[in-house]
């Protein structure tokens, strides 16, 4: 079979997940080997440069202003706020940075204007630079591009049949479009999705083949377990078995050899013996760094001595890619185009959503 293969089946990767785990195991080890050093992991920080307040319905998100959750929301951090967390994730072993927008959709304006400028600043740190900040256009990620961003995320997050289960304020084909955008420039894709949210196993497989069939594969996958926030539509979810955790990293190490396949959220949940064998299963990147945007993660101190009970070494920036310069905005080729595309808004009714909405109602 080849390893580079773009026309994975979801039937293809069903058989894969339901391997015997050993199997399993053995074989996405073996591959993590031929493309990756096992024993290097890296390290990303992620700050949220402007949490909640969201006008999205995302299921699994306490930021969507209709749920009603703990989180304190604040206004876009400044360029001096965001450069003193960059340089604080740096002196911890992080190489990069993903800073999170709980926005919709890029707007051009001034308040993105400032996020290029961190982006501009955090690069010129030697710090991998990567963003999250929702739908955006062509000329908004050539703009990202120009100030030296590293990589976008934007996840899947299910497949395409679940994902009307999870949100209905935007269609699939919008998250395509954006990752369509950004490939049109020589910034990377991060791209993945979340586990637990109460689909099958064919929908974990249906993610995996809409990502692995895209061409190239994100250079990054990011893998989430459902932290199931009070308030939030998916708040009763059972938390996730390592063993579905384990069997959906060493299957995205599979079907996507060379990507980074990163353990994200729900870590918290998971014992060191569990991640050691996700590591072992392919995993080669983490999220530092206590929050995760607003939900737990483990403190750093414990992450690094879990790297040294394990012997993993914290990856150097720009190793897998070429460190992409810094254009100030002064000198930019691309102006703001003040664009207004037509993102879907589907709307149709998700009787989850829809009762932690009422529910919100009743308690403001
Ligand atoms: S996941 Fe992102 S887009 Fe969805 S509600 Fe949360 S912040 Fe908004």
């Amino acid at each position: 079979m080849s390893e580079m293969k773009h026309n994975w089946t979801k039937e293809e990767i069903l058989e894969i997940y339901n391997k015997p785990l050993m199997e399993l195991l053995y074989e996405a080890a073996t591959i993590h080997r031929k493309h990756h050093d096992p024993n290097v992991v890296q390290v990303s920080t992620l700050l949220s440069i402007k949490t909640g307040g969201c006008p999205e319905d995302c299921g699994y998100c306490p930021q969507a202003a209709r749920y009603h959750t703990d989180i304190e929301g604040n206004d876009l951090m400044s360029v001096q706020q965001v450069k003193a967390q960059a340089l604080r994730a740096k002196a911890s072993g992080s190489s990069r940075v993903c800073m999170g927008a709980a926005w919709r959709n890029v707007k051009d304006g001034p308040e993105f204007d400032q996020v290029l400028e961190m982006v501009r600043t955090i690069n010129k740190l030697d710090m991998e630079v990567c963003c999250t900040l929702g739908m955006l256009t062509e000329n908004q990620a050539q703009r990202l591009a120009e100030a030296g961003l590293y990589a976008y995320n934007h996840n899947l997050d299910t497949s395409e049949e679940y994902y009307k289960e999870v949100i209905s304020t935007r269609g699939f084909e919008d998250r395509l479009q954006t990752i369509d955008n950004v490939r049109k420039t020589n910034v990377t894709v991060c791209s993945g999705g979340i586990i637990g949210m109460g689909e099958k196993e064919e929908d974990r497989a249906g993610m995996l083949v809409a990502l692995s069939t895209l061409n190239p594969q994100p250079e990054s996958v990011p893998i989430n377990a459902l932290v199931a926030v009070d308030g939030t539509p998916m708040e009763d979810e059972e938390p996730v078995e390592i063993w579905d955790m384990v069997r959906m990293v060493a299957t995205t190490r599979i079907v996507m050899p060379e990507t980074q396949v990163r353990l994200s959220a729900g870590r918290t949940q998971m014992t060191r013996e569990g991640q050691a064998m996700c590591f072992f299963a392919g995993a080669n990147s983490i999220f530092a760094g206590d929050k995760l945007l607003t939900t737990p993660n483990p403190d750093v101190n414990e992450d690094m001595d879990m790297f040294k009970a394990l012997g993993l070494q914290p990856q150097k920036p720009f190793l897998k890619n070429v460190h992409p310069p810094t254009v100030e905005a002064k000198d930019s080729k691309f102006e703001a185009l003040g664009e207004k595309p037509k993102w879907s808004r589907p709307e149709h009714k998700i009787e989850r959503n829809e009762a932690a909405k009422t529910k919100a109602k009743a308690l403001k």
